[in-house]
């Protein structure tokens, strides 16, 4: 029952502001900074290992039907082009997509592996037109420019990762090409500008899709964040800072939604300052004011983490939805409020309970009958009423110093 951050690592005015810098900064590295980055790609990881999935099975097919032009172009190295894309390449990559694309967590992983098969495929179509000894494969060369266009602008890894790949491949192209006695000099410089150039060209496009994508990203985040700060202000009543009605039956809503299951564990405490109205004739409504502020900000400080959430429900009364599934610990946590609220001594000039701002406080305990929300709501609400009628600046029902409660109030 935590102030909700909705997921994020950070409460969302502090990661708004974050987002806000790196919109001015223009991310013109591809990388965030760390916080930023992590949740960047936690929340982008589905898609992403989804879409390089099916891309990678793609790319292997294509790889695969390569085959033809193997057949067409050099025909003399077939049958080890054969063994070589179905019996060895195909195999491998398949292995390092499935273990590091699909199953890995770590996104490095994820596009090392990527850009590994990427370095195979290029491998081994080098080996297959180093071994043929058609003169028509030199042409053949420029098909390690479509493993590279294809790497970097459909199966799209992470852009450095992409950058990484080209490279190796433009420079295993190289070497390939170079060593090898076909054609003429000027031919195979051509060849090579044809895929250096190329290649620069999907990276370049390929930069500039990464740089929208994280935009978008970060567009979509801060629109997110506002409308989750606008969600917060409307459930935070003004004066005390606490949740609201709204929030409150918002809260309650889920409740029911959630069925029979959330009685297990939830007491409900109403707490309403006594003599108030006195407080405010005597010392003024800005006193009055001043005084709700202090009692909201000391019960807001015992609320337990994820456990305890408490509302403004009225004017000088809050309601407390308390994580304890018994009753005489939920009775013992609001006699530790009503302790803290006496001992804050807040001076009360008029009033006939005592000296000090002094609170009354109704439990109830969700029970095994299956009572709605509502129904444990009226309950506390009687309760309270009964501690009023009871003298006031007491806890309802009664304390049984049974152990659970003697050790809450140690
Ligand atoms: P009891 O001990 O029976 O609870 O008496 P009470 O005077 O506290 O209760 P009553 O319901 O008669 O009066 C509540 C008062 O709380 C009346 C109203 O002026 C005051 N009040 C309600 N909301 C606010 C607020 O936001 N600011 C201030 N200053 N006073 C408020
Ligand atoms: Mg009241
Ligand atoms: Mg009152």
């Amino acid at each position: 029952m935590d102030a909700d951050k909705g997921g994020f690592p950070l409460p969302p005015g502090a990661l708004a502001e974050l987002v806000e810098r790196e919109m001015t900064v223009g991310n013109a590295w591809l990388r965030f900074s760390p916080q930023l980055e992590r949740l960047f790609e936690s929340e982008t990881r589905p898609r992403q290992v989804h879409h390089m999935l099916i891309t990678a099975y793609v790319g292997i097919a294509l790889f695969n039907l390569f085959l033809i032009a193997d057949y067409l172009l050099v025909p003399d190295v077939f049958v080890l082009a054969a063994v070589l894309r179905l019996a060895i390449v195909t195999p491998v990559s398949l292995v390092l997509v499935l273990l590091f694309v699909r199953y890995a967590r770590s996104s490095v992983l994820r596009h090392s592996a990527s850009i590994v098969v990427m370095v195979i495929m290029s491998l081994a179509s080098i080996y297959l037109l180093a071994s043929s000894a058609m003169p028509e494969r030199v042409v053949y060369h420029e098909g390690v420019l479509l493993i590279v266009i294809f790497v970097c602008l459909i199966h799209r890894p992470r852009f450095w990762f992409g950058v990484a790949g080209a490279v190796i491949t433009n420079g295993i192209f190289s070497l390939g090409l170079h060593s090898q006695p076909i054609a003429t000099i000027e031919t195979r410089m051509a060849i090579e500008l044809i895929v250096v150039m190329g290649s620069l060209f999907a990276i370049v496009a390929a930069y500039s899709m990464e740089r929208e994508q994280r935009l978008f990203y970060l567009i979509s985040l801060k629109d997110r964040l506002h409308s989750m700060m606008m969600e917060g202000i409307s459930n935070r009543d003004a004066l005390t800072g606490l949740l609201n009605r709204r929030a409150l039956d918002k809260r309650l809503r889920e409740f029911s939604d959630r069925g029979a299951g959330w009685h297990q564990s939830l007491a409900v405490i109403i707490l309403d300052i006594d003599h108030f109205k006195i407080y405010n004739d005597r010392l003024g409504h800005q006193a009055g004011d001043d005084c709700l502020k202090q009692v909201a900000a000391l019960i807001l400080s015992m609320m337990r983490d994820g456990k305890d959430e408490a509302f403004r429900y009225g004017g000088e009364e809050f309601l407390l939805l308390v994580d304890e599934s018994d009753s005489d610990r939920a009775i013992a946590f609001a006699e530790t409020i009503r302790r803290a609220i006496e001992a804050e001594r807040l001076p009360h000039p008029d009033s006939s309970t005592g000296p000090y701002v002094t609170a009354s406080l109704g439990v109830a305990q969700a029970d095994a009958m299956r009572s709605t929300p509502s129904e444990v709501i009226a309950r506390a609400d009687m309760a309270l009423y009964a501690a009023k009628n009871g003298g006031r600046n007491r806890v309802w029902p009664q304390i049984t110093l049974r152990s659970p409660v003697r050790e809450i109030l140690a």
